[in-house]
């Protein structure tokens, strides 16, 4: 094998995805565009609100802007604008020395757990869990451990105490969820932060929380609490790809709770786990998101497409709890089946990711991050699906 063993399996797994997403531009070569209901990609189609693009003109136009090398965490009054909007938001303290400016969650991802995840240690996470942490658990030699959640998706805690061992360095938290859109309540964290504690007591070893949250302004109507406020030890990482649409631009950050044991030792650290993947950050959109905190896309378009895809899927006769948050339905699959389920409704022109790939069989995932018609011309083929197996 000219490639190393331990990459096989990775490939074998990223190719899947790859062949979805090949099928896609071969059904639409093949049935035309507008005849191909494509709901396998979280890939923002709303585009960034004006004040991004005016942004970035001005600072091209602008003679100060810089291009060159910066500390590896970012540049510094990048991460003061990120820990002055997070003070205002949760008050919790922070200093831009414990912000680390990074290339997408995914980045932020990789250097929270180069930083504290020795190999062989267990990252735990509550399924259904979003793809990319198998592949960033394998960077640094961690096994994922999966804990089941409950019915409605809501944290099993019974479930998370009795996973955890003196093997668990980091539980793993993503609300709003990809792939169920739930967003954890108040109670259930302030309950996730005792469990860990409680258990860091026992075990003798500090375990932290680390929470992803690049869909923490995608919600509707709901609260979606601050994981600062329910344990200390907490790192929370998020990006500008979903609440901005500037996933290809790849920019996010991480911020270590300021009263995290050893928390100036975990920012170092993740500095320089920067170093060892890109560097540092994009530098131009650094100094765009430095001045756009707070700034969102329009959440009401989300919204409107999840209430009519959310009519029109129940019609056919889905079950499925309406989800809160983040731009994904996640359905029961009408047959135990989810990936046989798929290729039915692939027949009718439509794709979906099994739920079997997020550790969440018998269900399957759409992303509504999609033109409304491409939602609407697609209860014809839901309902033949549906009905073909009743
Ligand atoms: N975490 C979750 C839950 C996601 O859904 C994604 C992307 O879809 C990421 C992390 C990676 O985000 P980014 O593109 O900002 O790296």
């Amino acid at each position: 094998m000219p490639i190393a063993d331990k990459m096989v399996k990775m490939v074998e797994s990223a190719s899947m995805i790859r062949k979805m997403f090949e099928e896609g531009i071969r059904m639409r070569e093949k049935y035309g565009a507008d005849n191909v209901f494509d709901f396998s990609l979280g890939n923002p189609d709303v585009p960034p609100p004006a004040v991004v693009k005016e942004t970035l003109l001005n600072l091209i136009n602008n003679e100060a802007i810089s291009h060159g090398y910066m500390p590896n965490p970012g540049y510094p009054h990048v991460r003061q604008a990120v820990a002055d909007y997070l003070n205002k938001e949760y008050d919790v303290g922070l200093t831009s020395d414990l912000v680390v400016m990074t290339a997408g969650a995914a980045g932020a991802l990789n250097d929270v757990l180069r930083a504290l995840m020795n190999p062989g240690e267990d990252i735990l996470v509550p399924a259904p869990y979003f793809v990319g942490y198998n592949q960033y658990a394998f960077v640094v030699g961690a096994n994922l451990k999966t804990v089941a959640s409950q019915s409605d998706f809501h944290l099993d805690l019974d479930a998370i105490q009795a996973a955890i061992t003196e093997k668990t360095r980091v539980m793993l938290i993503n609300s709003p969820n990809n792939p169920t859109g739930i967003v954890y309540n108040k109670a259930e964290l302030l309950g996730l932060g005792k469990v860990l504690d409680a258990a860091s007591e026992k075990f003798g070893k500090r375990i932290y929380l680390i929470s992803d949250e690049p869909y923490r302004k995608i919600s509707y109507g709901v609260d979606v609490p601050s994981v600062f406020d329910v344990y200390p030890h907490t790192i929370v990482l998020t990006s500008y790809s979903k609440e901005l649409s500037l996933a290809g631009e790849r920019i996010g950050y991480l911020a270590i709770h300021p009263k995290a044991e050893d928390a100036a030792m975990i920012a170092g650290a993740a500095g320089v786990a920067n170093t060892m993947m890109y560097v540092n950050a994009p530098a131009l959109f650094q100094q765009v998101v430095g001045q756009l905190q707070g700034v969102s896309v329009d959440i009401g378009i989300y919204k409107r497409r999840r209430d009519m895809f959310c009519e029109g899927l129940q019609a056919a006769g889905y079950e499925f709890d309406v989800p809160e948050g983040a731009f994904y339905l996640f359905p029961k699959s009408p047959i135990e089946d989810d990936i046989k389920f798929a290729g039915i409704l692939q027949e009718n022109n439509i794709l979906a990711v099994p739920g079997t790939a997020f550790g969440g069989p018998g269900h399957f995932r759409l992303s509504y991050a999609v033109p409304d018609k491409t939602i609407t011309g697609s209860f014809d083929g839901f309902k033949k699906a549906f009905d073909s197996v009743k």
